[in-house]
């Protein structure tokens, strides 16, 4: 398959022209027709494989075919990384494949002074990519609720497990729309990660490479 066979929206399939990116890598070419079906999707990939991609295009298409600006203080995709490296990565791939669309990307990460992203937050965001324990700070000082989720995307889910997330993850779950788009993606499958996607997921389609 070549990527235009896969029906992105023109700005997306120019982006990708822009990138050179002619093949979907196996975890994009099994993935991306479950998301624009609407599928929730467990996808066990690594890093490198082409994973942020895998869930950035169809979630970007699914932008780009419902049009609506976000409420304040909300965001429409929720991504949640474990850490700030890989979410800046994110944040920039949302915007290398939604550079031809209006796509507004927010990042809510630890580490540094919380009151930006608060001020950043209060316009509400298309796509917001967030490390756990910041995000629920966000939450608690009211700068942003996740009742508006359409997409929930947790990236990484295995190390979000050693790195003492679990807890963190299962509010946040709880406090977004029962009725939304999971896409879950893990390096490994240990027991407690598959008992978190079955909490979180409806009948998901399962990919791995
Ligand atoms: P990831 O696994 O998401 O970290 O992506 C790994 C690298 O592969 C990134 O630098 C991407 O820019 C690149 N990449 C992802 N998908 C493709 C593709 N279909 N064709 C060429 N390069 C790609």
């Amino acid at each position: 398959t070549a990527f235009l066979d896969l029906g992105l929206a023109e700005p997306i399939a120019r982006a990708l022209t822009d990138e050179r990116y002619e093949t979907p890598t196996p975890i994009q070419a099994q993935t991306i027709p479950q998301v624009l079906a609407g599928r929730d999707v467990v996808g066990i990939a690594q890093t490198g494989t082409g994973k942020t991609a895998a869930f950035a295009l169809p979630i970007l298409n699914h932008l780009a075919n419902n049009r609506r600006r976000p409420e304040r203080k909300t965001c429409r995709v929720l991504v949640l990384s474990p850490t700030r490296e890989l979410s800046g990565q994110i944040v920039d791939s949302f915007k290398t494949y939604g550079r031809y669309m209006k796509c507004a990307v927010n990042l809510a990460i630890g580490g540094v002074p919380i009151g930006r992203q608060i001020r950043a937050s209060a316009n509400g965001a298309d796509v917001l990519v967030a490390t756990p324990g910041r995000l629920l700070d966000l939450v608690q000082a009211k700068a942003i609720t996740l009742d508006q989720v359409e997409i929930f995307v947790l990236d990484e889910a295995d190390r979000m497990l050693d790195m003492g997330f679990i807890n963190d993850i299962r509010k946040i779950v709880s406090r977004l729309p029962k009725e939304r788009q999971t896409l879950f993606f893990s390096a490994t499958m240990p027991p407690p990660i598959e008992e978190l996607g079955r909490i979180m997921l409806r009948d998901p389609a399962r990919v791995a490479v």
